[in-house]
């Protein structure tokens, strides 16, 4: 194609709905390899802690099975998922029927709002939440409502108070990322018996390996009570599958086949359908994971208290500092190979957003970031 035909097209792209050119990119953390080529430096010399990935690294048995199912990759997947609906059914007490596969847990945030929402209804997220929500209600159409948050975390109240006839759909992050924000299980549990009927919950539970066991919320249990509640949880963060792209969501048998009719009939490869299913039971690698990531935060949290550098507290497998000139930081940051997150884009210019990693990554972290700071 020349440059000549690529700038005739506005009037191809005004086709689309203006709710879908009004669409702002996702941004992701940088990749590795990206920041290796601007700086001419080895990948190696680089540690991302940008992306809220396992420093671990695999689960050994997820990838052994991943390596026996290579020998099957001419063959569709199977669509229906048995082999790992039977495992998650198992491990959590819910019937296979509860159970919808995503290809990551974005699908399934994906599926739920297109099963749920159209033009002219409303969707409710929290003001600093996980920006997919935002996107995948601007897909559909629907109109996203931001509900304030309170001091950095949801607020359950604030949310309630969004609701109004046309809401169809409110995403929960819990833990929520970038803030790591926790809403209490009792809290959460009292926030679902005010949702009205005609409101979807979508209960993003991403980190929820990471959270102390006496502080999770018994959410799948509270599937019998609340028809209108869906639980997604994922194997990209403590199961170390971020690449693979995996997730899982529960609900209402009836929810629950709605979604697989708007799920795309092969949405997870059978590559990832076996290692989710072998991870799945990789207990010491999950335990290994949490014990690593309490290590680690209570690492970065007395180096951060050294500096004198804040952060909200976080239930998740990642920390957001705050930090004078933020995006000088950052920057100074990557030119000694160390990549974050700035999270100006969740109105937080103030903050970045640091992935727990290995001790030795921590320890490089606070080295650059003591480095970094504004004299
Ligand atoms: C990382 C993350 C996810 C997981 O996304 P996948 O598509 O499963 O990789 C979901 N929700 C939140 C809040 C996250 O931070």
């Amino acid at each position: 194609m020349t440059a000549a035909n690529v700038n005739h097209v506005s009037d191809l792209c005004d086709l689309a709905p203006a709710y879908i050119r009004s669409i702002a990119p996702y941004l992701p953390g940088k990749p590795i390899s990206e920041l290796a080529r601007e700086l001419g430096l080895h990948p190696d010399k680089i540690i991302k802690l940008a992306s809220n990935e396992n420093p671990l690294g695999v689960s050994p048995l997820a990838m052994r099975a991943m390596q026996a199912a290579l020998n099957d990759i001419a063959r569709y997947p199977d669509g229906n998922g048995f082999e790992l609906k039977a495992a998650l059914a198992r491990r959590y007490g819910v019937a296979m029927a509860q159970i919808v596969l995503g290809n990551g847990s974005n699908d399934l945030l994906n599926i739920a709002a297109r099963a749920f929402l159209a033009p002219t209804f409303e969707a409710v997220y929290s003001q600093h939440a996980f920006a997919i929500y935002a996107l995948e209600i601007q897909y559909t159409g629907a109109k996203g409502v931001q509900a304030p948050a309170c001091e950095f975390a949801h607020d359950v109240n604030a949310m309630l108070a969004a609701v109004t006839p046309h809401t169809r759909m409110i995403f929960i992050a819990n833990p929520n990322n970038p803030t790591g924000t926790l809403i209490a299980a009792a809290e959460l549990h009292a926030f679902l018996y005010k949702v009205p009927r005609h409101v979807m919950v979508v209960l993003d539970e991403a980190y929820n390996e990471y959270i102390p066991e006496a502080l999770r919320s018994d959410s799948i249990a509270w599937l019998a009570e609340f028809p209108n509640l869906i639980v997604t949880r994922t194997f990209s963060k403590a199961y170390g599958l971020a690449g693979l792209r995996v997730g899982y969501a529960f609900a209402h048998p009836d929810i629950a086949d709605i979604l697989n009719r708007v799920r795309q009939p092969f949405n997870v490869n059978s590559i990832s359908l076996a290692a989710a299913a072998a991870g799945l039971d990789d207990h010491e690698f999950v335990r290994r994971s949490y014990d690593l990531n309490q290590t680690g935060m209570r690492q970065l949290i007395t180096g951060l208290t050294r500096l004198g550098i804040s952060h909200i507290p976080s239930a998740g497998n990642f920390v957001s500092i705050k930090v004078e000139d933020a995006a000088g930081v950052f920057q100074r940051l990557l030119k000694l190979g160390v990549i974050v997150r700035p999270i100006a884009a969740y109105e937080m210019p103030d903050y970045l957003r640091v992935s727990i990693g290995l001790e030795s990554e921590n320890a490089r972290f606070l080295e650059a970031l003591a480095q970094s700071l504004p004299a």
